[in-house]
Parts: structure tokens; C-alpha cells; sequence
């Protein structure tokens, strides 16, 4: 006999684990199945090698406002909270400086008046003088010749190894032993039959069928691919933004972030410790525009041209883009970046924003590092939409296509979303032992 789940997740990224977690610990759901295609949990976008590791806040990323930063650091609290209630706190979330640089008068009265703005909300956060980051990050003063301010914070739990967070919400919803976990397991198809779904996997043996009352697509950008070939999300295009990274020896103590170009859709390249490398520094990510749906994975540039949907509200969106000389030169860079010995050279000069003495023999382009940003176009409005996307049907499913900062507002995200689940199964969300869980001090 087929099994029958009341719910199915498919992707065992942070996406889908945080829901699995989610839904094992704080509704009284029964039986829970998280399937993934890969061999072990979080083997794309979600591992350590394919992000930039850090726990967006907003504090020191300039293309959030005052009030996307307070969504968005109530949302990383979450994460901060469970992973230091894990007996192996120290295997997932790490304590850094971290600094928002402003160099040069015009950035430097940016960063004041960026101060000013989120003093209130961000108490934390100092403004501080030159001398005061040399004590901090010596080679971000060292031999600058502008004037340089910033606002940051000596220590802070910032940066998150995403795969192991992944790993630490399946282990527990295991231990639950309302979820089953089953890896190497790809999703080919879903049908209705009556009230529930029946979703068909290919794995070593051939293939399973299971059945399931609401089925969680939580597989990146495949997720709009199996929205689309399900009926829905034909309103949106897909922008595949892959991002590399660049190695330098122990550069920086901590994270240093710099003012975005106001006119670019993406963050800034910034300069990162490696939680998996103490003596590694690294630059990134850069922001390259592939037809691909995985990164690395050949095999997906026809996947990606299926989802594209490209049509007229398509092109206009990307003539949009384009139209902005600062974009069209940033995608230009960004290409070039990648091109031996002349991409190291260029990305150089975006790095020496952040350390000055730094020269293109300090850097290493890092090969096999960085993962893909799925940025969804909005055919409607005919403009990319930054930030994820989420469709729900209401009728038993939901397709979740998580950009940055997908993982740090995962367990936001999974808290939405089992609300709906248990709304639709007639289930129970117990907000009396989440609020316990995450008000209560440590
Ligand atoms: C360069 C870069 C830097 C980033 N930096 C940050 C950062 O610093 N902070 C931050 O918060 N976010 C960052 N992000 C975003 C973050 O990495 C993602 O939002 C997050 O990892 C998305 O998690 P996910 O679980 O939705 O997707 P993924 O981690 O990609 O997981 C999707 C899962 O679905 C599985 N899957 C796919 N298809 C199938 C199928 N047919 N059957 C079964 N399984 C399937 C895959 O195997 C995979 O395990 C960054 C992203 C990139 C690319």
C-alpha cells in the first residue's frame, strides 16, 4: 500500500527543513514526509560554499530600508534564538564584528544619516571613527587615502553555516518521529486524486509514489518550474543570478559591508571571514546572470528556458533593467569577473573599496564556490521582483522561490506557512509553546 502523508515537503534546503522542524514541534500534524533529490540535506544553495554565510538583519546592508531591516531582523532573530538553544550552538551560528563602511564625505554623510535613521531600532549599532575601525579591521585602514566612517558592532552572532542549520532542523524533526526523511529521491510528478495529491519520486530502485493532504515545494528555483507545469505562477519570469566568490589570505577579523549603488538591484560586494576556513577571507558574491537553474549543473540551461516564459512583458521588464547605464555596466563587470587573470584584476578595484593595500595577487577566484539567486520577474508589473516569492494556492500547495535573504528568514517563512497548512488540514499551530520557545531567554 501506497504511504499517505498529511504533509509533504519537497527540498531539504534551510527552506524546507525549517518547515519540517516547524511543523513537527509546533502543530499537532501526524505524519510528515521532506524528500530531496541529493544524497545528503542542503546540498545547493543552502550549504556553506554556495552563500555568503551572514545573518541578514538589515543593519549593515544598505539596500534594505529602515523598514524591510526591521521585518528582516525579527525574522533573523528567530534563527539567532534556535541556534543557540542547539547543543551544537557552535557547529551553526558564529560571533563577529561587523561594519557598514562609508568612504569618502559624500558615503560618509550617508552612513550618518543612516545612524540617525536606525539608532532607535538598532541600539547596537555604533557610529565610529577612523581610529576606532583600525582597532577593529587595521587592513580597512591601512593605507586609505579618503576619509572613512562606518556604523557596526564589535561582536555579533552574524554569520550561520545554512547547511548546518539544515541539517540540526531535520535531525530534530526526526527525533519527533512524526517525519520521514527521504534523500535521493526526485520529484517527477504530482496528480489530484479525491482530496489529496499523489506525488511520484525517481530514486535508485526506479521509482515511489507516495500520497500526500498538502504538498511544500521548497526547491529553489525549480520551484517556479513546478508551479508553472502545475497551472500556476504563469504571471512570473525567473532572473537566474548566479555569485561567485574571491579567496584572499586572513584579510578581515569580520564582516565588512560597503554603500550599494542605489541604482543596482543587488548588495554590494562585501568581504566575509569563512566560517569553514578561519585563515580565508572571502569577496563576494558577484552577480552574474546564467540560463541555468542550478548552479554548476549543465544539465539545466533547457530547464531554465522553460521557465523564462520569455514574452513580451518579459523583454520589457529586462529592457527596463537594461535601460539604467549603471545596470548595463554592472552586468557587463560582473561577466568579466569571471574571465581568468583580467577578472581578478577588475575585481580587485571593487575589493580595494574594502582594503586598499590589497592587490590582484592577493586574490584567488573561487572555483566550485557560490550558488544561484532565483529572482522572480513580475510579468504584471513587468519589473523584477527583489526578494522571494511565495505562491499558494489554497488549494493544498505551496511553491516557495527563496533569493537571498531566503535562509535567514526561514523559520519566519516556516511559521507562515504552517499557519496556512494547518488552516487548510484543519490542523492546530500551538503559538503559546513558539512563543515560549522563542521569547523565552536562554
Ligand atoms: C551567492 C549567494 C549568496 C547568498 N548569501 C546569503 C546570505 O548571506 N544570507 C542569506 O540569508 N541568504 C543568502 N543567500 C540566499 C540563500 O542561500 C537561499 O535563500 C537559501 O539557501 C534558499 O534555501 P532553499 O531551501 O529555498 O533552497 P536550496 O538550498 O537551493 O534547496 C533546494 C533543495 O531542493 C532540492 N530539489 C530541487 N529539485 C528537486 C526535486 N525535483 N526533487 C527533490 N528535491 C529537489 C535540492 O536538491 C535542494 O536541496 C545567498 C544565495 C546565493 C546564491
Amino acid at each position: 500500500m501506497q504511504k499517505q502523508y498529511d504533509l509533504v515537503i519537497i527540498g531539504s534546503g534551510v527552506t524546507g527543513s525549517a518547515l519540517a522542524w516547524m511543523a513537527s514541534e509546533y502543530s499537532n500534524i501526524k505524519r510528515i514526509a521532506i524528500f530531496d533529490k541529493y544524497g545528503c540535506v542542503a546540498a545547493v544553495n543552502s550549504q556553506a560554499k554556495f552563500n555568503s554565510q551572514t545573518l541578514h538583519c538589515g543593519d549593515i546592508e544598505t539596500n534594505y530600508s529602515l523598514e524591510k531591516a526591521i521585518q528582516v531582523k525579527k525574522s533573523a532573530d528567530l534563527v539567532k534564538t534556535y541556534a543557540q538553544k542547539q547543543t551544537n550552538a557552535d557547529k551553526i551560528i558564529y560571533a563577529h564584528s561587523k561594519l557598514l563602511i562609508g568612504v569618502g564625505e559624500q558615503e560618509g554623510d550617508k552612513i550618518n544619516k543612516r545612524y540617525q535613521e536606525f539608532t532607535q531600532n538598532f541600539p547596537y549599532m555604533e557610529l565610529l571613527s577612523a581610529t576606532q575601525i583600525d582597532k577593529l579591521e587595521p587592513n580597512v585602514v591601512k593605507d586609505r587615502k579618503q576619509p572613512i566612517v562606518a556604523m557596526g558592532v564589535e561582536s555579533d552572532l552574524c554569520a550561520v553555516n545554512f547547511g548546518n542549520l539544515s541539517r540540526s532542523f531535520v535531525d530534530n524533526a526526526i527525533e519527533s518521529q512524526k517525519v520521514d526523511l527521504y534523500l535521493q529521491h526526485k520529484f517527477t510528478r504530482l496528480s489530484h486524486i479525491d482530496e489529496s495529491y499523489q506525488l511520484t519520486f525517481t530514486n535508485a530502485g526506479g521509482c515511489a509514489t507516495v500520497n500526500a493532504g498538502f504538498v511544500v515545494f521548497a526547491t529553489g528555483a525549480y520551484s517556479l518550474t513546478h508551479a508553472k507545469s502545475l497551472g500556476y505562477g504563469h504571471n512570473y519570469g525567473l532572473l537566474a543570478v548566479a555569485g561567485s566568490f574571491y579567496f584572499s589570505k586572513n584579510a578581515l577579523n569580520g564582516k565588512v559591508y560597503t554603500i550599494q549603488n542605489d541604482k543596482l538591484p543587488f548588495a554590494a560586494v562585501h568581504g566575509d571571514p569563512d566560517i569553514n576556513a578561519p585563515n580565508r577571507t572571502r569577496f563576494g558574491p558577484t552577480a552574474l546572470i546564467l540560463p541555468q537553474l542550478e548552479r554548476y549543473k549543465h544539465n539545466t540551461y533547457l530547464d531554465y528556458l522553460k521557465v523564462l516564459g520569455l514574452d513580451k512583458h518579459i523583454l520589457i521588464a529586462f529592457k527596463k533593467l537594461l535601460k539604467e547605464r549603471d545596470i548595463r555596466n554592472y552586468i557587463g563587470r560582473n561577466f568579466m569577473y569571471e574571465v581568468p587573470i583580467l577578472g581578478r584584476r577588475l575585481f580587485a578595484k571593487e575589493v580595494q573599496k574594502i582594503i586598499p593595500s590589497l592587490t590582484p595577487s592577493n586574490l584567488k577566484f573561487a572555483k566550485g564556490f557560490g550558488g544561484l539567486r532565483p529572482q522572480v520577474i513580475d510579468k504584471d508589473k513587468e519589473q523584477l521582483v527583489l526578494g522571494e516569492a511565495h505562491i499558494h494556492t489554497k488549494e493544498g500547495l505551496i511553491f516557495n522561490i527563496t533569493p537571498s535573504p531566503g535562509a535567514s528568514t526561514c523559520l519566519h517563512n516556516a511559521k507562515q506557512d504552517i499557519q496556512k497548512i494547518c488552516c487548510y488540514l484543519n490542523a492546530d499551530f500551538n503559538m503559546d509553546k513558539f512563543n515560549d520557545f522563542f521569547t523565552n531567554n536562554l
